[in-house]
């Protein structure tokens, strides 16, 4: 069986100094589905105490599911150097 926490587990990051994913934060507070909390393989979205969708971009795999389920993201690679890298071991 397939433990996700475990594959997350040997992925390693470098995190870039600025997000490179950017929420709306208007259009998210008027989101009817918060699809991204969801979908994110990672978790990097969650909800805060007050209802808040939070975005944790240090943890993100770059696999672009939010980018293509959201149209109010504004998303692109972390600068060169920066993100995430795989071992396949
Ligand atoms: S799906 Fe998009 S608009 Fe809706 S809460 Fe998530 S990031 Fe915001
Ligand atoms: S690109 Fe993938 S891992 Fe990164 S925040 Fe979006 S859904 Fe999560």
């Amino acid at each position: 069986m397939v433990i996700i926490e475990d594959k997350l587990g040997l992925v390693r990051y470098n995190a870039d100094q600025v997000s490179h994913i950017k929420l709306d934060a208007a259009a998210c507070r008027a989101c009817s589905h918060q699809v991204c909390i969801t979908i994110c393989p990672a978790g990097c979205y969650t909800l805060s105490d007050d209802s808040e969708v939070l975005l944790s971009y240090t943890g993100c795999l770059e696999c672009g599911t939010c980018r293509v389920m959201c149209d109010h993201l504004e998303w692109h690679y972390p600068l060169g150097g920066c993100g995430v890298s795989y071992r396949f071991t």
